[in-house]
Order: C-alpha cells, then structure tokens, then sequence
C-alpha cells in the first residue's frame, strides 16, 4: 500500500468484523494502509474476508482470556470496538437475563478490551479508540430499544470518561452513533418486525420513514467515519459522539 494512504503504518483491531459495519470498516481500513485485525465469532463470515492487509482471528469479546490474548497479539494503534446486539422491548420485555445479555456485550466488552490496550497504547505514545454507540442511546429514544438504548447511552459515558482520562497520553476515543444502517443483523430485525405486521414490505417502510432522507445507511457510510477517526486527521478530535443518522436526531 502506498505511503501516502491515510492509515500506513498503523495496526487496528476490529472487533465483529465478519459482517455489517465492522466488516465494511475492516475493508476500508485495509484499502487506507492499515495493518488489520478482523475478529468475530463467526468464522465463516471472517473466512471470506481475503483482502491482503486483513489477518482474520477468532474472538469473543464476552470472554476475558480471549480479550488479553486479543491485545497481545496485535498491540494495536486503533481498537474499534463494534460489536453489539439489539434487544427488541420496551422496560416490560426486558428480562433480567436480556439487561445482563446487552451490558455485558455492548458496554462491558468494550471496557475490557480498553482496559487490556490502554497500557500499550500508552506505552507505544498514542492510539484511537472508537465505540460503537447509536443515535438510540442518549441522543434520542426509538420504540422498544429499552435495553439497547440504556446500554449505548452507557458507551458515550464510558468513551467521554476514557477520553478525558488519558488525553495527555495521545489517547484519543470518540464514539459513533449511526441511525439505521443495512446490516445482516437488521435484515433480521426487519425480518422480525414483518412477521408482527403481516409483511416485510410494511416493515420495510417503518423502518425507512423514521429516517428523514428516505433511505437507511449503507456500512460503508459509516466505515468512512471509522477511517476518519482511526486516522491523523482527526487528531484534534476525542471525547465525543459522533451522529451519523442521515438527520434522524436533528
Ligand atoms: P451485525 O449486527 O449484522 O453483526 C454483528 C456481528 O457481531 C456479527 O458478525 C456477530 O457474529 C458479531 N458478534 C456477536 N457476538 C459477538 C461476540 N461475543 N464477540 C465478537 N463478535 C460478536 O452488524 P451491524 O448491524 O453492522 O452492527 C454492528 C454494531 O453497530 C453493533 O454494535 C450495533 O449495535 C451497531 N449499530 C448498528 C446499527 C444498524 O442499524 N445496523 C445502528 C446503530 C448502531
């Protein structure tokens, strides 16, 4: 890759990078010079991953040996903490199980794997780090995204905190906060929603017309504001969230 690409000579880490918008980041992170590190727990989404910047590994965020095994191995610059799960409800639907289930994917993990890499990071002089948060979080509210939204809110807080701690340190971590995105996991969801009301098409519309330009993300809109944050350019950036919802919040 030539050297003037936007990420030469910097190593990331991914985490659930087989598929959606960690995939998308992996890739474009890869075409920009990074060395990359695409992880998932889904080995057959990673197999295909075949770009000769990206190593692919098998790593469950949920598991704290993987996590230090993880930042061992790759002692990264970036750390982009992507994975995390959309439980549907309102406060009613939300067993103890599933408030369990989406904090210790969508906050803990990522305070795990920050805890393992701020010391080498710190060490080596610098790095950035980016969260994935949404607009469903403290931004704003969606219909049955009790859980979810609490626990995304939880990731602003949690970045905000990092960044300040260690913004002498060349630390920098910001956080994402997309509207809809096309992503398998939203197919899924999308998928879901048809089957209460009667199609897919009318689940379809429900989900696009709460998003003002009439179209949902693509992950390669959201992975061009990982590259940003991962790189130079946004050297003067840390400590904040960053919405990304084609003009759902504003
Ligand atoms: P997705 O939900 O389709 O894929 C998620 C990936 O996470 C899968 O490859 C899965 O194997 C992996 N994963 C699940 N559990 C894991 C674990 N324990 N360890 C490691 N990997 C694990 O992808 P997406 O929709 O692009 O979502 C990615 C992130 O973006 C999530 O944090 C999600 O909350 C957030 N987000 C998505 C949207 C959206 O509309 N798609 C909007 C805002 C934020």
């Amino acid at each position: 890759m030539a050297g003037s690409a936007r990420l030469s000579g910097k190593t990331a880490l991914i985490t659930a990078a087989g598929q959606g918008i960690g995939r998308a980041s992996a890739l474009a992170m890869a075409a920009e010079g990074a060395k990359v590190f695409a992880t998932d727990v889904n080995d057959d989404a990673l197999s295909s991953l075949t770009d000769p910047n990206i190593e692919t590994f098998h790593f469950d965020v949920l598991k704290q040996a993987e996590v230090e095994a993880a930042i061992a191995r790759t002692s990264p610059d970036i750390l982009f903490n992507c994975a995390g799960f959309v439980h549907h409800g309102s406060i009613l639907d939300c067993s103890d199980a599933d408030w369990d289930f989406a904090f210790n994917l969508n906050v803990r993990a990522m305070y795990a794997t920050m805890k393992a890499a701020l010391p080498g990071m710190i060490a080596r002089g610098g790095g950035s780090i980016i969260n994935m948060s949404s607009a469903v979080s403290s931004v704003i509210a969606a219909p049955n995204r009790f859980a979810y939204g609490a626990s995304k809110a939880a990731v602003i807080g949690m970045t905000k905190s990092v960044a300040k701690d260690f913004v002498t340190k060349g630390i920098r971590c910001n956080c994402i906060c997309p509207g809809t995105v096309e992503s398998p996991s939203w197919h899924d969801r999308v998928t879901a929603l048809g089957k209460e009301l009667g199609s897919y098409e009318a689940a379809l519309e429900q989900f696009v017309s709460r998003q003002p330009m009439g179209r949902v993300a693509t992950a390669q809109e959201i992975a061009a504001l990982v590259v940003y944050l991962a790189g130079d350019e946004s050297a003067f950036t840390t400590g904040q969230a960053h919405i990304i919802d084609g003009g759902w919040a504003g």
